[in-house]
């Protein structure tokens, strides 16, 4: 039975992972998101050398990026220093283990090339960005070195388990409560905000081809399409038959001071070498998210 261990097990990708490597017959381990363990070498030792896996997702990680200005060291400490943390642990306890680490998007912050690719410039625009570009970096020094050691460069995914404050589950649970008659109004930042959203689902399918492969290498995981926040607002009112003009308001002090531009991932390699498709469409998505919301 092929064993394996994950980061951030109680996360959105987290709790997927389990139930998808538990479908495929693997035995699971893992650690909460708790966010100072990953920095402590002695934990993850132990935790490493009872499970002796094969698999590593390294998924826990300090993840809402409008947080991370006020908490630029906790992001750095759980994000980088974590990653490296768990890179040099694996190469001693557990070295035939494959590693996945979740990457990000935010890693390219204002890229010159559009779509991203695997071989685009690092150039991130806020603490969060910077901390998964230097884990990100760790990541691939640790495969020159010999490790099977992959970068899932993850843009935006969503899905009825998506936290409370990212702006899908956001708008979702706002028009849900509006509908059922628990509150009127929502207000929201910039509505003309774009992101390339993915279903959570298809990306952690993603995750577990990227450590099937022969090699170790990068891959992107994303639609390559981007959708405004707008557009989620339209689908989920529409999908209670509300008029979200009567009920948006717009909130300046919602406003991002660093918002990356044209974030759009290009899967063609994870798609070439892995196999890998989206099977959810992003008005699918919002629909299952209103659908659960409400
Ligand atoms: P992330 O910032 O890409 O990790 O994901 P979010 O879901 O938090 O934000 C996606 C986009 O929605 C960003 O461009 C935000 O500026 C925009 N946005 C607009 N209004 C809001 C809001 O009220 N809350 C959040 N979280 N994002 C908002």
């Amino acid at each position: 039975m092929p064993s394996a261990f994950i980061t951030g097990i109680t996360g959105q990708d987290g709790s997927y992972l389990q139930e998808l490597l538990t479908g495929k017959g693997y035995e699971v381990h893992g650690w909460p998101s708790a966010e100072c363990d990953i920095t402590q070498p002695d934990v993850l030792r132990v935790a490493l050398q009872q499970s002796q896996p094969d698999e590593i997702y390294h998924l826990a990680a300090q993840t809402h990026v409008g947080d991370s200005a006020q908490a630029e060291a906790v992001t750095m400490a759980v994000n980088f220093q974590g990653t490296k943390n768990l890179l040099e642990t694996a190469q001693r306890e557990a070295p035939r283990a494959r590693i996945l680490f979740a990457s990000s998007s935010e890693i390219f912050g204002r890229p010159d090339e559009v779509p991203q690719t695997e071989t685009t410039p690092i150039n991130p625009v806020n603490p969060y960005g910077e901390s998964k570009a230097c884990a990100t970096e760790a990541v691939r020094a640790a495969r020159a070195a010999g490790c099977y050691a992959v970068n899932g460069i993850l843009y935006n995914h969503e899905s009825p388990r998506r936290g409370p404050n990212f702006v899908t589950q956001k708008i979702c649970r706002a028009a849900a409560a509006i509908a059922r008659g628990e509150q009127s109004e929502l207000k929201l930042g910039d509505t003309s905000a774009a992101r390339d959203w993915s279903d959570a689902r298809d990306i952690i399918r993603g995750m577990w081809l990227a450590l099937q492969a022969e090699a170790p290498g990068d891959y992107i995981f994303a639609s390559g399409q981007t959708h405004t926040v707008q557009n989620v607002i339209e689908i989920a009112f529409e999908a209670v038959k509300l008029d979200w003009r009567k009920h948006v308001i717009i909130d300046e002090s919602l406003f991002r001071a660093t918002e990356p531009r044209q974030l759009i991932g290009n899967p063609s390699k994870a798609r070439a070498v892995l196999g890998w498709e989206a099977q959810t469409t992003f008005h699918e998505l919002i629909v299952e998210m209103m659908e659960t919301a409400m």
